[in-house]
């Protein structure tokens, strides 16, 4: 199928031809015919399917008629995250380089000054996040009834962020006769809901499961030991390794282990940046920026940050650690491998990380290679259950040695199992100060602790510790 067939105007078809693209994805085909006829459109696609031009190219042929009013846009897109709503602008841009459209972007971070100076324009697309808009709308400088178009893009990811009351909200501030094109990449009850309510007789279109990986991303396993000081070893030796390594992005489950690897990583003179959630508006588009251009090398992120990023070139995807949500996995792994190039995707595996991996083939349908030795977690799983009988039964053997403990010790003994348990279970767990007066404790202070309790005297086994002096000190209400 070719792009003239789906009725597209000359204009856009001109920068279609101008961007390279030969012919329309599924999405776009299924999606540009349908929007052009004014239908609402349900959309079950993910990023790096081409679902952006499928309604940014439509929308363009439409907005060719009529014109912008001040402070009443003629259509919205809602995106989740500022990198995204950055990203559609940049697709009108490159799509509208032969139309005369005002765009506007409503996002955080950005002073509002600015954003109110473009809309008093006269704005023919609005795109923005659901928070900023509702600010924008309260503070009167909005009017959403000259709304002809609205799109809601990733929909299950807004249902993540806890945005789906703000877009209900918007949804009942713009005319019913309006045309919606909803864009999901999974279709959870809560977005089904969503759907209903506010879709009409949608054309339905659905594209590759999120579960399909690309064949173009070569997918690779490395074994690693679970302490973060081996895992950082192990993806440096991966680093070192990876061939035709051109630039990556390395994901983290955790923000805080985002900051930690970035800064081992830069000791270590990697050419590397960092992507999280926390980070200013500003920092983030200039981290985005410079990995695009290519001064950033490395840049290690969480996956919020992440989703939906369209970087091109990108030749490497290293997960340090191995998603907990197997749909994670293949967001993650679709950052390489785009717009028909070829990529590479590594994962560490740690042996307590079966059940994670176990659900990434399952739903991906495959089974990954390892490069060296896999773990064989049945034995590992073995061993942990051995270790941790012998440490019961010495824990045992010691506390059968201090008969004369007392009562000051044991209020002592039950906070630091609490906090020896705690830093097992989440190694980089951080205590916040409470106003118990139980102060900040980092990784380090943590272990610390938990060697000299080890000396500490423990009780006899006849003693019995009442439950209160076990328990942390609640604390104290603000008056
Ligand atoms: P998206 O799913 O919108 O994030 O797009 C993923 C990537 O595919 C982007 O880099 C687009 O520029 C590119 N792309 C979109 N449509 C086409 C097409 N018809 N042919 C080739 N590449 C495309």
């Amino acid at each position: 199928m070719s792009f003239n067939t789906l009725g597209l105007s000359e204009k856009v078809l001109a920068a279609v031809d101008a961007a390279g693209y030969k012919d329309p994805t599924a999405i776009q085909a299924g999606a540009i015919p349908q929007v052009l006829e004014r239908r609402d459109v349900l959309g079950i696609a993910q990023t790096g399917t081409g679902k952006t031009a499928s309604f940014t190219l439509p929308m363009l042929t439409l907005l060719e008629k009529g014109r912008a009013r001040a402070r009443m846009p003629r259509t919205l897109i809602l995106e989740p995250t500022r990198e995204l709503a950055a990203q559609v602008e940049e697709n009108f841009e490159k799509y509208g380089t032969n139309h005369k459209l005002n765009v506007a972007l409503l996002i955080g971070g950005v002073s509002f000054a600015d954003q109110d100076k473009k809309l008093d324009r006269g704005t023919d697309v609005l795109i923005a996040t659901p928070g900023r808009l509702l600010d924008h709308f309260e503070r009167g400088k909005l009017l959403l009834q000259g709304v002809e178009i609205l799109v809601i893009d990733e929909a299950d990811r807004m249902l993540d962020m806890g945005f789906i009351p703000d877009i209900e909200r918007i949804c009942k501030l713009i005319p019913f006769t309006r045309q919606t094109l909803f864009f999901s990449a999974t279709m959870p009850p809560e977005i089904q809901r969503l759907t209903e309510t506010f879709l009409q007789n949608p054309a339905r279109i659905e594209v590759a499961p999120t579960s399909s990986t690309s064949e173009n991303v070569a997918q690779r396993l490395k074994a690693s030991a679970s302490k973060d000081y081996d895992k950082r070893a192990t993806l440096r030796e991966l680093l070192e390794d990876a061939e035709d390594l051109k630039n990556a992005i390395v994901f983290c489950n955790r923000k805080r282990d985002v900051s930690t690897l970035f800064r081992s990583l830069e000791r270590h003179e990697y050419n590397v940046g960092a992507l999280h959630g926390d980070m200013d508006q500003r920092t983030r588009m200039m981290m985005l920026e410079n990995f695009r251009k290519g001064n950033i090398k490395l840049l290690v992120a969480s996956d919020v940050a992440a989703r939906g990023l369209d970087i091109p070139e990108v030749s490497h995807v290293f997960n340090y650690d191995i998603p907990i949500n197997a749909e994670d996995y293949v967001h993650r792994i679709g950052r390489t491998g785009r717009a028909g190039r070829s990529g590479t995707a590594y994962t560490l595996v740690t042996d307590s990380d079966q059940k994670y991996l176990k659900a990434i083939e399952e739903l991906t349908k495959q089974s990954i290679d390892w490069i060296g030795e896999s773990i064989d977690f049945e034995a590992a799983a073995k061993e942990r259950k051995a270790k941790r009988r012998t440490s019961k039964t010495s824990k045992t053997a010691s506390s059968n040695d201090n008969e004369a403990a007392e009562a000051k010790p044991a209020k002592k003994r039950g906070q630091s199992r609490r906090r020896n348990e705690t830093s097992s279970a989440e190694e980089a767990v951080e205590v916040k100060p409470s106003t118990a007066g139980v102060s900040t404790i980092s990784q380090k202070s943590t272990s610390k602790k938990s060697r000299s309790d080890k000396s500490a005297p423990a009780f006899s086994e006849g003693v019995h510790i009442p439950a209160f002096l076990l328990r942390e000190p609640r604390p104290k209400k603000a008056s």
